[in-house]
């Protein structure tokens, strides 16, 4: 029976408030309006940003929610005006936009769009608009995209079609974390082929951090965690030399002076710390070095002394790895289909999504790289 037409009824863990458990519940999702697109959500990654809505940054509007926003997914039907997409294509919603028509779209400087969800909700993390209600209340999407329930609806200025031979349960990591990481080294960093780099936090963002200044050239690669777990994935990734904070008495930045002779060529942030940040770019060698902050909070200031960047660093922030959405995405899953680029070696965990609330303890708890949850 076709459901196109028709509102859908499916399982989706709705977030009702801020630090409390998901809950599976049956929601209602609307039919696509105009320049929309109803897909049904195949995998979804859990990472660190939908623990931050939920644990840290617990904006008063955001709730209730449907969080995830690393899916990947099937179009079941598109709305009027869609002409680009057709059921069945594989698909990646995008928490990025990619309009094509706006100023930031037009510059090659940015990959930020002034059109979709950010241009009115940063606060709540989500539009006001949503195709979603439950127990007859709307609940918001996440980040325009909301990968944690069996069926969305998003415009297609945030959907890339990606390659029909692509594994929906793995590539759904190009969807947020890896390509956050690696696009931070590659495209904002610019790591250059014989640097020396420092990675603060090995999630699966700082882990593909660490594989981006790997595939730059770099030649060594300092991966910094209070986890001493993470550092033999970080080796498989091209780290070099492993640093746990917690092994030193002496302010982390003096550590990798030490190390390397007056400070490291790059550093990228990506814990989600004003105070790693600032160690971050203090760790950077004065005249040349360039620190970017990846972890995301918008809780606190963050701090230097002047000096630090008259000295000749330079501070810079990353989103989505500088990638522009509907255009590079599709050419990650390609490069990783042409075996170019790691992304099985990021999972570590497999369930269905019935047990987010597992997967969300499991990062939590600093156990796990990424959990992949299945929708079918
Ligand atoms: P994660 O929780 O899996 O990993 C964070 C790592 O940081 C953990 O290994 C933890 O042990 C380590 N850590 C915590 N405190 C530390 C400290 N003081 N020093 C060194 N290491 C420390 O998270 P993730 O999913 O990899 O995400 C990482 C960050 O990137 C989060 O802040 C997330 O919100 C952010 N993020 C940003 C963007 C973006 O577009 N900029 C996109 C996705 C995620
Ligand atoms: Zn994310």
């Amino acid at each position: 029976m076709t459901t196109v037409g028709k509102v859908i009824k499916c399982k989706a863990a709705v977030a009702w408030e801020a630090n409390k458990p998901l809950v599976i519940e049956e929601i209602e999702v609307d039919v696509p309006h105009a320049n929309e697109i109803r897909m049904k959500i195949i995998a979804t990654g859990v990472c660190h940003t939908d623990l931050y809505h939920l644990f840290e940054g617990k904006p008063k509007d955001g709730f209730p929610v449907v969080l995830g926003h690393e899916g990947t997914g099937i179009v079941e039907s598109v709305g009027p005006g869609v002409t680009e997409f057709q059921p069945g294509d594989k698909v990646i919603p995008l928490f990025v936009s990619q309009c094509g028509e706006c100023r930031f779209c037009q510059s090659p400087k940015t990959n930020q769009c002034l059109e979709g969800w950010s241009s009115g909700g940063h606060e709540r993390m989500s539009s006001l608009e949503t195709r979603f209600t439950c127990r007859g209340q709307k609940v918001l999407q996440f980040t325009g995209t909301s990968t944690f329930s069996q069926y969305t609806v998003v415009n297609q200025i945030a959907v890339a079609k990606i390659d029909p031979s692509a594994p929906l349960d793995t590539v759904c990591l190009l969807a947020c974390g890896v390509c956050t990481g690696f696009g931070a080294a590659v495209n904002t960093a610019k790591v250059e082929p014989g640097s020396t780099c420092a990675i603060f936090g090995l999630g699966a963002v700082g882990l593909a951090a660490v594989m981006g200044c790997h595939s730059a050239g770099a030649k060594r690669i300092i991966a910094v965690d209070l986890n001493p777990d993470k550092f033999e994935k970080a080796k498989v990734f091209g780290a070099t030399d492993f640093v746990n904070p917690n092994d030193h008495s002496e302010p982390i930045s003096q550590v990798l002076s030490k190390m390397t002779n007056g400070g490291v060529d790059f550093s990228l942030e990506c814990v989600g710390n004003v105070g790693v940040m600032r160690n971050a770019l203090e760790s950077c060698v004065q005249g040349w070095g360039v620190s970017v902050v990846v972890g995301w909070t918008d809780l606190h200031d963050v701090a230097t002394r002047p000096l630090q960047l008259i000295g000749g660093r330079t501070w810079k922030g990353s989103y989505f790895g500088g990638f522009k959405g509907k255009h590079d995405v599709p050419q990650m899953v390609k490069a990783y289909l042409d075996k170019k680029g790691k992304l099985d070696e990021f999972i570590t965990h497999r369930m269905p999504l019935e047990s987010v609330n597992d997967a969300i303890d499991l990062m939590k708890n600093g156990k796990c790289i990424r959990t992949i949850l299945s929708l079918e």
